[in-house]
């Protein structure tokens, strides 16, 4: 007889022997530095893991055998493998495997939105809180960084191919390290003085050391990538000079969505009213915190509205306060579970006092006999059905005006394409809104001409944009050297050898 045939004993069992789960660590909090004290500097608000703590949250990953956490992974990062050899201590190792398939393991794991991507599919996740992989990979990274070696990965001999990078931001930067170790001649050609797109112009020093991203860059640099600063192609040269004066085999286009997007609404023109872009760049890459030390200078606000619930609007938000502002305000027309903002960046932006004034949205900026801005006149929102996006509406409410003083205003309501190389380059199909339109891997309407990233996607998040350079990387080296790849079989459904 089986024990599921065994008859029930009869009465009332005396004692019921439950078999009790294993119980798993509560998942790691990182110190950081108390808002009170991080307002007034623009150091890094998260101290990171000791190697400690990164082995007990190792130790919380299931190992599954159909681990979801890589599906949620644009570049799929083997996240279980590099947790594995963090959880033995091997951290170097667990650096390199994460650079097999991410070459900004720092920076993805300050940046990227983990709880929308592989927290958010990981299994450990259905009953407790997910591993905190984002922790993990930003620990082995800087544990490499730190330790001041990093390991290089094994390259192909050269193949005699030249490929040009238009941008150094992630998407450029991707391709640049995939084609490398493929054995390729890689050129970046980047507009700035400094490499690294919006991780260097735009994300503030607070939240991703500058430090960090040159150290990234100077990796692709030992790999053997070179890089042009002060290359603005379009304008010093275009990309069938690229292609036929200069002698690369392919141009991969990574230019990102540089151009400010406005309201159109009366005052935008006043003194003391800036885009996001032009704000963050004075205050990153030109340093106007520092100033007079550095010759750009910014406005400092005192009563500060910032435009938007993004990333971007947090961004200003959190330079405002740190520059010395008394109030910052941000006005958002959709409701806070809305704001595309990384829920870490709303969280840090509140605790550091911002006020959220949500469901609103200006309409006029008012100035004083100087021009300069003084009062920001807006209108109330509610919320209707959905819209393309998913998201609720937002309507106006009639006659709901009220207004907030302000000595700055910062428009952070998203970008647009930058229209220069599609300009100067006819052969190069966009769509209506001027981004690039290429096939499933990056290939554009010019021959050997790719591209990706946010020129592509429209403003998204630096994982996609690295996402999207490596799919064009393979792309480039499908069309080059006929090698095929399983990534780009599968995006592109490419017939297989034997079919
Ligand atoms: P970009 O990073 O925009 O880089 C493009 C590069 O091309 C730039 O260096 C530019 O100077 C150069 N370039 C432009 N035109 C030319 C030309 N004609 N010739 C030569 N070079 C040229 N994403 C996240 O995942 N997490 C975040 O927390 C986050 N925060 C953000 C905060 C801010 C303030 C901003 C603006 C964006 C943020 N994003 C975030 C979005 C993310 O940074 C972008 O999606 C990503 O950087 C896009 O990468 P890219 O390679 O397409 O272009
Ligand atoms: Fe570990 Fe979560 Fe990935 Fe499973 S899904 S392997 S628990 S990180």
């Amino acid at each position: 007889m089986s024990k599921k045939d065994s008859p029930k004993p009869k009465g009332k069992p005396t004692t019921s022997v439950k078999k009790s789960r294993p119980t798993r660590p509560p998942r790691v909090k990182m110190n950081e530095q108390p808002p009170a004290i991080r307002v007034k500097n623009f150091e890094e608000v998260p101290f990171g893991l000791t190697p400690e703590q990164a082995r007990l949250e190792a130790s919380r990953c299931l190992q599954c055998k159909r681990p979801k956490c890589v599906e949620g992974c644009p570049v799929q990062v083997q996240i279980p493998d590099f947790i594995a050899l963090i959880a033995e201590g091997k951290f170097v190792e667990a650096a390199c495997k994460i650079k097999e398939t991410n070459v900004l393991p720092a920076v993805c794991g300050r940046v990227c939105p983990q709880e929308t991507q592989c927290e958010a599919t990981c299994i450990l996740g259905r009953r407790h809180e997910p591993v905190a992989i984002g922790y993990l990979e930003r620990f082995c990274a800087d544990f490499e960084r730190l330790g001041g070696h990093v390991e290089l990965p094994k390259k192909a001999k050269p193949n005699g191919k030249k490929v040009a990078i238009v941008g150094s931001g992630p998407s450029g930067l991707t391709v640049a390290g995939d084609l490398a170790l493929l054995g390729y001649q890689v050129t970046i050609f980047e507009a700035f003085h400094k490499g690294g797109g919006v991780l260097v112009y735009g994300i503030p020093e607070f939240r991703l050391p500058k430090e960090i991203v040159e150290k990234e860059i100077h990796y692709l640099e030992r790999l053997g990538v070179e890089i042009k600063y002060n290359h603005v192609i379009g304008k010093c040269k275009t990309i069938n000079e690229l292609l036929t004066r200069d002698g690369f085999d392919a141009v991969f286009i990574g230019v990102g969505a540089g151009l400010p997007r406005f309201m159109n609404i009366p005052g935008e023109n006043l003194n003391g009213v800036y885009s996001a872009n032009e704000y963050l760049t004075r205050s990153n890459l030109m340093k106007a915190y520092l100033f007079p030390d550095y010759n750009t200078p910014v406005i400092k606000g005192s009563k500060v509205i910032v435009v938007g619930g993004g990333n971007v609007a947090m961004d200003c938000a959190r330079t405002a306060l740190r520059l010395g502002a008394n109030k910052v305000t941000l006005v958002y027309r959709r409701a806070r579970e809305q704001m595309p903002a990384r829920a870490e960046e709303v969280h840090h932006a509140e605790e550091e006092g911002i006020i959220f004034k949500l469901l609103a949205n200006p309409v006029e900026i008012i100035g004083d006999e100087q021009g300069n801005v003084c009062r920001v006149k807006c209108q109330n929102y509610t919320l209707g059905e959905p819209d393309a996006s998913g998201r609720r509406r937002p309507i106006p409410i009639e006659n709901s005006f009220f207004e907030l003083e302000a000595d700055l205003v910062i428009i952070a309501i998203g970008n647009n394409a930058n229209p220069l190389i599609p300009q100067s380059t006819k052969e190069i199909k966009t769509n209506k809104w001027g981004n690039i339109i290429t096939d499933p891997i990056g290939r554009t309407s010019m021959k050997r001409v790719y591209a990706a990233g946010d020129i592509v996607t429209g403003a998204a998040t630096v994982i996609s944009a690295m996402g999207g350079g490596r799919l064009a990387a393979k792309a480039i080296h499908f069309d080059l050297m006929g090698v095929s790849d399983p990534m780009i079989t599968t995006a592109c459904q490419l017939p297989k050898e034997d079919e």
